[in-house]
């Protein structure tokens, strides 16, 4: 979408409103009799350039975006409910996902069932006449386990549902929940769109009904608008999308090679490879293992602090998908609000460490990461001899 000018770069309209040539367009644009934006709550040119952009890239009909990766999910969610209705969702989620599953919905008569993710038959034996929602994060945050896809399509379609999908960890270059039998799909474009650690963004994508008759009035009336401003720099950002997913997905599985022998490394979690205990859906369903890698070092959590302290290039943080990478330990964090009971049934254990992969050089990334680690097995060595 081009301006009059004919900008190479897609433009910024960083603008609230727009002006009619007459009162008789203002009434026209408002009965949506004539095209053209209204409001920015409503829509926004440069928002709507990544929307559609979001769109092409899912395959999608259609796509709206949001101020951040919650708000799509809050939205997504609230669309498919009454009071009344029941919801389904595996229990390994982002922790802002299982709040609004958990604790908001519940507030307003919408009931919830947790499950666990990987086993279908809890999924089955979880759903109701009544149940309009099955949500659902593949991989899951942080331990990476895997969700089947089209067999929870088939469920959820079973009773009438929609199954909501989580993309963020797999991202729109390796997994298409919509090809696979998804109905919606979410994104805190916060993550890989962006990809570079500026601002903050949610993406929704759907068939055009839904989008139109279920969503946009929400979304209008409620106004988790994103910033043109925002949009501007995910647009941006979507020109590289593809290439620094790649890159990272190819340095994140020579790093969970390089790390799978070390011997203060208990085990690594990394959905493109063998030993992934769900590596046979992970293989039918992604074209890649994804940006991000599990790591159990033995040692708990004094281990894990030592070795995530050790790191020079590779640095602490919450965040994931970035071209910097990043380390945390998502027990004492992320993970923090939940009981050790939950934490445990989540396989979220002390020496747990959840690492994003960047774009640095790999050599770089490994060579980090193995005198990090290297220093964690000496200190242990020794303390032992
Ligand atoms: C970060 C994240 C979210 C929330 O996105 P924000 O942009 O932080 O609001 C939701 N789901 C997953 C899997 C995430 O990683």
């Amino acid at each position: 979408m081009r301006s009059q000018f004919g900008e190479t770069a897609e433009a910024l309209f960083l603008t609230q409103g727009f002006v009619y040539e007459t009162a008789e367009d203002a009434e026209a644009r408002f009965a949506g009799e004539a095209d053209g934006f209204v409001y920015s709550r409503y829509g926004n040119p440069t928002v709507q350039m990544f929307q559609d952009r979001m769109a092409l890239l899912e395959g999608a009909e259609a796509a709206r975006a949001t101020a951040s990766g919650m708000a799509a999910v809050t939205a997504a969610m609230i669309a498919c409910v009454k009071a009344g209705d029941h919801v389904v969702a595996s229990k390994a989620l982002f922790g802002g996902c299982r709040y609004i599953v958990e604790d908001l919905l519940p507030r307003f008569g919408v009931e919830s069932t947790l499950v666990d993710g990987t086993d279908l038959s809890a999924w089955e034996a979880a759903v109701r006449p009544n149940t309009t929602a099955l949500f659902t994060e593949t991989p899951a945050n942080p331990t990476l386990s895997l969700v089947d896809l089209p067999a929870v399509a088939e469920i959820a379609h079973s009773v009438g549902a929609r199954l909501v999908v989580d993309n963020v960890f797999a991202t729109a270059l390796h997994q298409a929940p919509l090809k696979l039998g998804a109905d919606v799909v979410v994104y805190s474009a916060t993550k890989h769109v962006d990809g570079q650690g500026r601002c903050l963004g949610g993406v929704i994508v759907s068939d055009e009904e839904w989008v139109t008759e279920k969503l946009d009035g929400l979304l209008r009336q409620t106004g988790p608008a994103l910033s043109p401003f925002n949009a501007w720099i995910m647009l941006k950002s979507l020109e590289t999308f593809p290439l620094r997913v790649r890159q990272q997905t190819a340095s994140a599985a020579a790093v969970a090679d390089a790390l799978a022998g070390h011997p203060a490394v208990r085990r690594v979690i990394y959905p493109g490879r063998d030993d992934h205990p769900q590596a046979e859906i992970a293989r039918r369903q992604m074209t890649g293992g994804g940006t991000l890698i599990a790591i159990e070092v033995e040692g708990g959590r004094d281990a894990a602090f030592a070795a995530s302290n050790a790191l020079r290039v590779v640095k602490i943080s919450n965040n994931l998908g970035d071209a910097k990478s990043l380390i945390t330990h998502p027990a004492s964090t992320t993970h923090q609000r939940l009981t050790d009971e939950q934490r445990a049934e989540l396989n979220i254990g002390p020496g747990l460490l959840r690492l994003s992969i960047g774009l640095e050089d790999t050599d770089d990334l490994i060579a980090d990461l193995t005198r990090a680690f290297d220093s964690v097995g000496a200190k242990a060595a020794a303390s032992v001899g």
